[in-house]
């Protein structure tokens, strides 16, 4: 660590990376008022596109937030269908369609108050930047370098570069949050591994404005385009605003080597099947990796996004993910500083979250490859009777196995953290493993589920404070021990009484405890025994959570 003339800065929370997980994480902490610095070495927000698919869940998130209609805003237009399109080129022959009704647009969906969107990185990141700075508790710095740690048992020592001044800083923080995506220079010096499936994928992702391209073909608007190529699939394009600008992807190893060779505008032409309009804004390369962090935390640090896992994009679940884990630790961070979040609070972290990261991340893996491997019969490029039929199984068999990677309801809303030591987990709990569906329950640890209220609100929007009892049905019992219990541990609780039978069934119990995060806790018809004991439990504070 350098000795230099410069003060020390502390902070309670150093978030390294400003990226979306950072900034989430960031406006989360905000939100409950805790303070945290925030360190990001580049200039602002990202200005070459990455992740689109924006789930229900993250957008539940946004609601929760208060800028889901921004996020709207900057998605989409609303009637731009979310349809997955297999075809060989867009001048060429249809393969396959997967639409997804439930995703875009506005009405809500039968299993929440929010539809997925298409809101790019580009629009989404200085949404949630805007989102953290407006609490004065968050304090932002662009063009600072995160270089180095070393941890004592009650602190962690953070140089930082100061790029703008070219000067060193000394940041003290009681904990440090890897933010830093998947180039993370904190999980190499602490030793961290990760692990997972063996493959690894080398692209290019070409930003290109081809203004209202679907005039020019004959396909009509699809959101996710993949190119069925006599060398295989190896090519798509996906819509970000629904107007003008794409992101074209393109695999293979020699262009990742050597993308000023790549003629990107000959691959352009060739997928549209001929000129149309257009700019090549800009070319990244990236590489995909399914792989899970060994470990999500290290002493007092925390690892978060793709610092924590990396995926192959094709599923939409990586930002997904990570704003996922930007919820469960917010109001564990917060708790922890406030001083009734017990010990075993923030150890709960991994356990909740590394198991959603690999169920996700292996998912992820699974469905590339299914296109990866799936090799075209030549007829099927023919204008012939029997092209015609090579396309129709061909396109019968993309459906029936490539539903799954589009549509993943299931996974973004019916995940459940069991066990988890601060949940009271329900014994012979029929587990949710449905990944494109989405079955509403209030299993304890999974998402407390949706239902509307007879003024208008959705259920949850009664949930992302502190901890929320929510006393179901006519006959709801009394709950005073219990705010009592509360009360003595200073953990933040609001009682809330919904006597609409329909919601009291897909409850299932008369006493139902939300935590922070929107996940059940716990559920039952009558007050514990000992709620003094329910209430260390959930805040991770008895013998069972250390
Ligand atoms: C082509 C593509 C398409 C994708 N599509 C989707 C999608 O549709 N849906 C989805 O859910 N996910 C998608 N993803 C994944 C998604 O982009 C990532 O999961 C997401 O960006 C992770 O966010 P993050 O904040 O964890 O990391 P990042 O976005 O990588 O941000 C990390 C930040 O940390 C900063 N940083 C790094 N090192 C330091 C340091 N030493 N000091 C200070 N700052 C540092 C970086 O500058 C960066 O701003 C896609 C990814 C790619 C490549």
């Amino acid at each position: 660590m350098p000795q230099d003339h410069f003060p020390t800065i502390e902070t309670p929370i150093l978030i390294v990376g400003g990226g979306p997980v950072g900034l989430a994480l960031a406006a989360d902490l905000g939100r409950r008022g805790a303070p945290c610095l925030v360190v990001e070495q580049g200039e602002g927000p990202a200005d070459h596109p990455r992740a689109t698919a924006i789930n229900a869940r993250s957008m539940e998130f946004m609601r929760r937030w208060g800028v889901v209609e921004a996020v709207r805003k900057a998605s989409a237009p609303e009637d731009f269908p979310h349809t997955a399109l297999y075809c060989t080129t867009l001048s060429g022959f249809e393969i396959a369609r997967i639409d997804r009704p439930h995703h875009g647009g506005r009405g809500p969906t039968t299993t929440s108050p929010e539809r997925a969107q298409r809101c790019n990185q580009i629009w989404l990141d200085p949404i949630l930047r805007d989102l953290a700075t407006s609490f004065a508790s968050v304090d932002l710095r662009y063009r600072w370098r995160f270089e180095e740690l070393i941890q004592t048992d009650d602190r962690v020592f953070a140089t930082v570069h100061d790029l703008a001044r070219d000067e060193r800083r000394l940041i003290a923080a009681q904990f440090v949050i890897d933010c830093s995506g998947g180039h993370s220079v904190i999980r190499p010096q602490l030793g961290m591994t990760m692990s997972g499936s063996p493959y690894v994928g080398h692209f290019l992702s070409i930003f290109v404005k081809a203004p209202e391209l679907w005039n020019h073909h004959a396909m009509g608007k699809a959101a996710l385009i993949n190119f069925v190529e006599p060398e295989g699939l190896w090519r798509n394009l996906v819509i970000l605003d629904g107007r003008e600008l794409y992101r074209f992807g393109v695999r293979g190893k020699e262009f990742y080597d050597a993308p000023d060779k790549a003629d990107v505008e000959r691959m352009f032409n060739e997928v549209v099947g001929k000129h149309v309009p257009h700019e090549l804004i800009s070319v990244r390369r990236w590489v995909a990796r399914n792989v899970v962090s060994d470990a999500y935390r290290n002493g007092r640090v925390f690892f978060a996004g793709d610092a924590a896992h990396l995926s192959h994009p094709s599923s939409g679940l990586g930002l997904n993910t990570g704003l996922g884990d930007a919820v469960d630790l917010g109001w564990k961070l917060a708790a922890t500083l406030a001083g009734w979040g017990g010990a075993g609070l923030l150890t709960s972290y991994e356990i909740e979250r590394q198991p959603v990261g690999r169920r996700n991340i292996s998912h992820a893996d699974v469905s590339h490859q299914g296109d990866r491997e799936r090799a075209p019969p030549p007829e099927i490029f023919a204008d012939t009777p029997a092209g015609e039929r090579a396309r129709r199984t061909m396109g019968d068999a993309i459906v029936a196995s490539m539903t799954r990677k589009f549509i993943t309801d299931g996974l973004a809303l019916g995940y459940r953290y069991d066990p988890s030591p601060i949940c009271c987990n329900e014994a012979g709990a029929v587990p949710h493993t449905s990944i494109e569906d989405y079955y509403p329950n209030a299993v304890t640890g999974s998402r407390a589920p949706h239902a509307w209220l007879p003024d208008g609100r959705s259920i949850i929007d009664l949930y992302g404070r502190g901890f929320a009892l929510v006393r179901l049905g006519d006959n709801a019992p009394d709950v005073s021990t219990i705010e009592r219990a509360f009360a003595s541990r200073a953990v933040p609780l609001s009682v809330e009484s919904v006597t609409d039978p329909a919601i009291a069934a897909l409850y299932e119990r008369s006493l139902v405890l939300v935590r922070p995060d929107g996940h059940v806790a716990w559920r039952a018809d009558a007050p514990p025994m000992d709620p003094t004991a329910l209430v260390d439990r959930v805040r991770g504070a008895s013998a069972a959570t250390d």
